[in-house]
C-alpha cells in the first residue's frame, strides 16, 4: 500500500462512523499525520499534548514503517481505532482506553461495513529490529542474534550434549558485537 493522503478516509469514517462529530467548521478536531520512520512498535497511536502557547491539542499518528507493507485494510482498521480513542476522549469526554464505550463502537462499525475490521489491538507484524550482538558458542561456533548483553546464558545444544543438560560455564555464549563484521 503506498502512503495515501489521510485526510479524505478521515472525512469519510468521520461521516461513515462517528455522525460527523469530529469535524468543526470543516476543521478536524483532532489532526492526523503520518509517523516519520522511526516509529515501529505500534500501528498508530492517539495522544492529547500542550502546544509550547499552552493550547491543549490532540493527535492520531499512524506508523510509516508498519502501514507501508499491509493491506489497505490496515490502515483503515488503525485509523478507524484511534479515531475511536479521539471520539472517547474529546466528544464523550470519557476517560477510559478500551472500555465499554470502545467495545460498542468498534461492534458497531464492524456490523456496519465488511471492508476492515477494527480490533482491540493493533495485530500487525512490526519490522524486525536489526540486532546488534551475537552470541557465539565457544564450542560447537553457533551464533544467536541478541539485542542487548545477556550474562549467563550458555549454549543448549552444548550443554545438552556434553554435560548432561545442565548448565556449564564452559558453554557460556561469547558476545560480539555485529558493526565488528563490517
Ligand atoms: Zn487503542
Ligand atoms: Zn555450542
Amino acid at each position: 500500500m503506498p502512503l495515501v493522503p489521510l485526510l479524505p478516509i478521515f472525512h469519510k469514517f468521520n461521516r461513515q462512523f462517528f455522525d460527523g462529530s469530529l469535524v468543526k467548521n470543516d476543521e478536524p478536531i483532532v489532526s492526523i499525520r503520518w509517523s516519520d520512520g522511526r516509529l515501529k512498535r505500534t500501528a498508530g497511536f492517539y495522544r492529547r499534548f500542550y502546544r509550547i502557547s499552552g493550547k491543549k491539542g490532540s493527535e492520531i499518528v499512524l506508523s510509516r514503517p508498519v502501514l507501508a507493507n499491509l493491506p489497505e485494510s490496515a490502515l483503515g482498521s488503525t485509523l478507524c481505532h484511534e479515531m475511536i480513542h479521539a471520539w472517547i476522549d474529546l466528544i464523550l469526554k470519557i476517560k477510559e482506553v478500551h472500555g465499554a464505550n470502545f467495545h460498542r463502537k468498534m461492534e458497531l462499525i464492524n456490523s456496519s461495513q465488511a471492508a476492515f475490521k477494527v480490533s482491540i489491538r493493533h495485530n500487525y507484524p512490526l519490522p524486525s529490529r536489526p540486532h546488534k550482538w551475537w552470541a557465539i558458542c565457544p564450542i560447537c561456533k553457533a551464533r544467536f542474534p541478541y539485542h542487548r548483553i545477556v550474562k549467563g546464558v550458555a549454549c543448549r545444544s552444548c550443554c545438552n550434549l556434553h554435560h548432561g543438560g545442565s548448565w556449564d560455564s564452559t558453554c557460556l555464549l561469547i558476545f560480539e558485537s555485529v558493526l565488528k563484521e563490517v
